[in-house]
């Protein structure tokens, strides 16, 4: 405890400890980027356990994504020198957790599984293709409207009733219809790893007071990124006087999922004893770099007022590069890098490139292969978005569970077993009138169908397959996927099937990542207990992978160059940060121009440029390909708003030419995205 106590007085400012010392009362903490919010939150888990007898698996804590939660966990295990119990989990992490522990009050069986947005727009365009044919945005929009009734706590029988979805009938309906699909699959999307511990907790009171008996403190990291469901949800496992969030409003980089920083002026209605504390100091980044993002969001109305300043060296000048193109933009960002690296002598893991959206690194990542250099993404949608890696998820779903039609359907021919559409829409009919599952009918498959003996026999050589598999995931879940991969030779179909090189050195990549990760399944004496851990992994891959997360499922102690979106960075520091393609249209996007309201894309860029320590790069370029044109950039507004004296333009020699080009250049993007819409 003595320990525990100075060590606190002697590294965190006064304001950091009165957060870390408020415990009899609610505590929100409001600061600028690198004031040590997240110091907060770890040190206060320490203080707790070693200070206040709290045990650690009484303490929660909520991250935003899983790297953060696993850092978190890291640092806390460090201090205290053993393993810690105490929970830190994403927000749906934990959501998941609360619905295992309470299936048998859930309309859910044991070993469900969660869906992504990819499985998500299949099962809509399945269920909505007898009644009409959409295009894959309206499906979008009709997957986006159920999200938002759900994020709304409105299930399908409360939103009927209400009159301003009247005009929405037929929405509605494929609502309720998805709903009995997820079901009776018995699978759940993300909006149901809050929705549904909600329901739970609003009509099994016992439940919600086991939880919050359980739950002695919450601790809540990246607030202002919560959105209304999540406060709810918060509210409804919280003591009121026992809990610390933490958060920037000039970071909130979400409200495009529903994340509402009002939520930090709602907890003062609904807390009043709330204490609130502001950090001022930061300890991050240079004086300079410390300016240049305090004068950018100056550019933007506040909800609350904070001061932000740095007792750091001032730092070198910010360079503002040009470059011909996104090629020429790449090679110039390396080059720098290797000059940089070879004159102070440091390491690749130094450096981040940044950018606005996740095409940009295509051309990134390619050059680096080229020249190889290592480098990592963060960020990037999963892995999981190649169909070849995913396919083997979809095995090991049908492995736990021959009934799922809907991976079944995925699978049956890849590799290629000649069974075609025709097919498959033989046997779903036989099925459909059956009422059994695809499994069963190609199980015992008759000569009775028009089916021919050889594809038969095919269909019947993959049931039997499953079957197999099943015996062996029983025993040993950890070598399931080498067994799968072996038994239908995947490695030689990818070899015939993916010609490009790249892309196949890829695909082992990642099936290897996928390989690794399930080593650390835990193998259960128990046989029914087997496919849970199984499918419980399968569940956190999808929830890992999504674009909230870390792509790497494994951290690869290499040292390496960071690449990643500005979303992705959030909560992160690097030495030296490159932000690229800041271009009208890419950062503020185009989306955001055409909708007159950039203030979201200055706080992504607020967020961006406090994530850099020493030295801060931006790069933009005259002319890029974009949907397929050869257009004519401009640097991006908010390169105009930093204070010149901090920066140091290169090859701006061409910039009046741009405002010159610029009446011509805007009627190209308004005719683009006309076509665009
Ligand atoms: P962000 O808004 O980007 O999430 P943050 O407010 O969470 O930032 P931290 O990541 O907690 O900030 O801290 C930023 C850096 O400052 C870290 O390297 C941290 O170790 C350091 N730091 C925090 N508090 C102190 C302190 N009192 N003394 C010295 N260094 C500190
Ligand atoms: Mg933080």
């Amino acid at each position: 405890i003595g320990y525990i106590n100075i060590y606190i007085i002697m590294n965190l400012n006064t304001n950091q400890k009165l957060a870390i010392q408020c415990i009899n009362r609610p505590c929100l903490v409001l600061a600028g980027a690198g004031s040590g919010k997240t110091k907060v939150i770890t040190e206060k888990i320490l203080y707790l356990i070693n200070s206040c007898n709290y045990g650690d698996r009484s303490i929660v804590a909520l991250t935003f994504t899983n790297k953060a939660a696993n850092e978190m966990k890291h640092r806390v295990q460090q201090k205290i020198c053993r393993t810690t119990h105490c929970s830190i989990y994403t927000f749906h992490s934990f959501g998941m957790n609360i619905i295992q522990h309470s299936l048998h009050l859930l309309d859910f069986r044991p070993n469900f599984f969660i869906i992504d947005e990819y499985d998500q727009i299949h099962i809509l365009q399945k269920i909505v293709q007898k009644h009409a044919q959409y295009d894959l945005s309206t499906l979008k929009k009709i997957l986006k409207f159920i999200s938002m009734l759900k994020n709304n706590l409105l299930n399908y029988s409360d939103a009927s009733k209400l009159q301003e979805y009247q005009n929405k009938i037929e929405w509605l309906k494929y609502y309720y219809l998805y709903e009995s699909f997820l079901i009776h699959s018995n699978f759940l999307d993300f909006d149901d790893l809050i929705f549904i511990p909600i329901k739970l907790f609003q009509k099994h009171k016992n439940v919600r007071v086991l939880w919050k008996k359980k739950i002695k403190y919450l601790l809540v990291d990246e607030y202002q990124d919560t959105n209304n469901i999540q406060y709810i949800f918060m509210k409804q496992i919280i003591h009121s006087n026992n809990f610390t969030l933490v958060g920037d409003d000039d970071q909130s980089i979400y409200s495009w999922r529903g994340a509402n920083p009002q939520n930090m002026n709602l907890l003062k209605n609904d807390f009043p004893t709330l204490q609130v504390i502001k950090l001022e100091e930061n300890y991050r980044s240079s004086g300079r770099i410390l300016n240049i993002a305090n004068t950018l969001i100056s550019h933007n109305p506040h909800i609350f007022h904070k001061k932000l300043f740095s007792n750091m060296h001032y730092g070198p000048m910010v360079k503002v590069i040009a470059t011909q193109d996104e090629y020429e933009e790449v090679k110039r960002v390396v080059r720098e890098i290797l000059i940089h690296r070879n004159k102070f002598k440091t390491s690749y893991q130094d450096y981040a490139i940044l950018y606005r959206s996740n095409n940009q690194s295509k051309i990134l990542e390619k050059y680096l292969v080229k020249k190889n250099i290592p480098y990592q993404i963060f960020g990037k949608k999963s892995i999981l978005d190649q169909n070849f890696v995913k396919i083997l998820i979809y095995y090991l779903k049908v492995i736990i569970n021959p009934d799922d039609d809907f991976s079944f359907l995925k699978i049956i021919n890849i590799p290629n077993r000649r069974i075609g559409n025709k097919t498959t829409t033989i046997l779903r009919t036989i099925s459909l009138k059956k009422n059994v599952s695809l499994y069963k009918i190609g199980m015992y498959i008759d000569s009775n169908t028009k089916i021919t003996m050889k594809i038969r026999n095919k269909i019947k050589n993959l049931c039997l397959l499953i079957q197999d598999l099943q015996n062996f995931a029983s025993v040993k879940p950890n070598n399931i996927l080498k067994k799968i991969i072996d038994d239908i030779e995947y490695i030689q179909f990818l070899k015939k099937t993916v010609k490009n090189q790249i892309q196949f050195n890829e695909y082992i990549k990642n099936i290897g990542l996928l390989l690794n990760s399930m080593e650390n399944i835990k193998v259960y004496d128990n046989k029914k207990e087997n496919f849970s851990a199984l499918s419980n992994f399968i569940s956190q891959i999808v929830i890992n992978s999504s674009e909230f997360s870390e792509k790497n499922i494994k951290q690869i102690d290499q040292d390496q160059i960071f690449l990643m979106t500005l979303h992705a960075s959030k909560g992160l520091e690097f030495s030296f940060v490159f932000i690229i393609g800041m271009e009208e249209g890419i950062l503020p996007h185009y989306i955001s121009i055409k909708n007159k309201d950039c203030l979201e894309e200055r706080r992504l860029t607020y967020v961006g440029i406090t994530r850099a320590r020493k030295e801060l790069t931006f790069t933009y370029t005259r002319k890029r390909m974009l949907y397929g044109n050869n257009i004519s950039m401009n640097p991006s507004r908010f390169l105009d708003e930093l204070p010149q004296k901090d920066l140091l333009w290169l090859n701006k020699k061409n910039i009046s030419s741009f405002f010159q080009n610029s009446k011509i250049h805007i009627k190209t993007i308004k005719k683009m995205l006309k076509l665009k819409d």
